[in-house]
């Protein structure tokens, strides 16, 4: 039961062939058994699930039915779920009990999904590897000794050793497409302002998008269908309609106009990850799309920028991890100086506390109009690259990293060699674009992930060629050893 596929869920639950609460407990004990050597859970919510699942048997029993009604999912540890420890991966906020639900859980399980935990992350999601956790790294299930990617490396690592179908995540500057790639999963991150982040804990606002992910984009557009959508809450929500996702599954790619941008295959990229993105262009063309060259002239300032603007927007949100109003609080404080110091100097991780310090420094006096300014400004060169490649075509094409998973602790003692990783993934959200990563084949035993680029708001159409592709290849219906 636990290698169905969301939709293959939805189709046993409405012809009886399980109730959720079967599969549930099925899950739960799968976890129980084999995330140990993953680490990819903070918290597990069996009694929530087990009644969300009784509750969505008895929705069905009544007639109802939905994609989503009684499919068992997880959320990424920094959706506040009411009554439950929403740690963000922070020893911080390791005694949060969040009193309320963010709006994508919110609407998640009003839709009838059933919640079996909170997943790993790295630390206010800053990082790629899963690493900065307060609680453990996580590990990929396809090579155990390799990182699962970040900073979604727990929803990841899940979804790829079928505990559960499908999970939400985020993506600040690639937490959702590069955990994808890493562990042979699709995953989506939708144009900024498509999926509310009231509730959502934030890490870079301007940057930071909820998303899913999952084995398919068949699945991706039945988790999405369920978190997009106008909020009230969040100012920064676009009131847009939400297109029916699954129903353009099937559109046809003849005469889709595919950009493959000259800048990605520079030296930086594993050349036998060149050569699968070559074959997946191929895959491509044969269901009748065109490819053309395009350049997008300012990506080799965007690591930069990111670097600044992320860090930025970093230390100003975290500034409310004071020791004073919620969160962890150091004993016994001389002062309140002294309080604040070591409640966020004992409470923070390393990776957070640079980005701290980095943030503060480019928004100080005198410093702000040569870096955050600047970077602001770079921010704009590189939409403009991409609205003057979409006058040329429909979507862009490329690798979502230059490497396979690196190993657990290779790149720990050296941030900015992590961060370089980001190259291909941070340009869609410094212009908030949508972005999706979808499996293209292994290197070494380890999954390597296409990503697709399109217009603002047109989700659909990157649902769509994934899903075509998905129908002509079998790279995602890959399952890792020992899972
Ligand atoms: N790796 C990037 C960072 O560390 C992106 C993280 C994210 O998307 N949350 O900031």
């Amino acid at each position: 039961m636990h290698q169905l596929t969301l939709a293959e869920i939805a189709r046993g639950l409405a012809d009886k062939k399980f109730s959720s609460e079967e599969l549930t407990k099925v899950l739960l004990a799968r976890i129980a058994q084999l995330d140990p050597q993953l680490n990819s859970f903070i918290s597990l919510t069996e009694d929530l699930a087990l009644q969300q699942a009784k509750a969505a048997d008895a929705r069905r029993a009544n007639g109802e039915s939905g994609a989503l009604l009684g499919a068992p999912i997880a959320h990424k540890d920094l959706f506040c779920t009411q009554g439950v420890r929403t740690s963000c991966g922070s020893k911080m906020l390791d005694n949060f009990k969040a009193p309320y639900d963010a709006t994508v859980v919110a609407k998640l399980a009003a839709a009838g999904a059933v919640t079996l935990g909170k997943t790993n992350m790295d630390e206010f999601a800053m990082g790629s590897a899963n690493e900065s956790s307060y609680y453990g790294a996580v590990k990929n299930p396809w090579n155990l000794e390799h990182v699962p990617g970040g900073s979604s490396g727990g929803s990841a690592a899940a979804v790829a050793a079928r505990l559960l179908p499908a999970a939400t995540a985020t993506d600040t500057g690639g937490s959702i497409r590069q955990p994808a790639a890493f562990t042979n999963l699709t995953g989506l991150k939708p144009t900024y302002g498509r999926v509310s982040r009231w509730g959502m804990i934030a890490y870079a606002s301007s940057l930071d998008q909820g998303g899913p992910l999952a084995r398919t984009a068949e699945d991706c557009a039945i988790l999405l269908q369920g978190m997009a959508g106008f909020d009230s809450n969040d100012s920064t929500s676009i009131d847009e309609p939400v297109p029916d996702y699954s129903a353009s599954l099937n559109d046809s790619l003849k005469g889709l106009r595919i950009g493959v941008p000259k800048e990605y295959f520079s030296a930086g990229l594993d050349p036998r990850i060149a050569e699968l993105i070559q074959n997946s262009i191929k895959e491509l063309e044969k269901l009748g799309a065109v490819i053309k060259e395009i350049s997008l002239p300012n990506m080799q300032h965007a690591i930069p920028a990111y670097y600044v603007i992320a860090p930025a927007e970093a230390s100003s949100n975290l500034s409310r991890f004071d020791g004073v109003r919620f969160g962890y609080r150091c004993e016994d404080p001389k002062n309140l100086e002294d309080l604040y110091k070591r409640s966020r100097g004992e409470g923070f991780g390393a990776e957070v506390q640079r980005r701290i310090m980095v943030g503060a420094y480019a928004l100080s006096a005198g410093y702000y109009d040569a870096y955050y300014l600047k970077a602001q400004k770079i921010r704009r060169l590189v939409k403009n690259d991409f609205m003057a490649a979409f006058n040329e075509v429909d979507i862009i094409l490329g690798p979502t990293t230059p490497n396979p998973a690196w190993k657990l602790g290779a790149k720990s003692s050296d941030p900015v060699a992590a961060y370089l990783e980001d190259v291909y993934t941070i340009t869609a959200n410094l212009a908030g674009l949508p972005g999706l990563s979808m499996p293209a084949g292994f290197v070494d035993g380890l999954p390597v992930g296409v990503q697709l680029l399109a217009p603002y708001f047109q989700e659909g159409r990157l649902l769509n060629v994934a899903h075509q592709y998905q129908l002509n290849t079998d790279w995602h219906t890959r399952t890792p050893t020992g899972f």
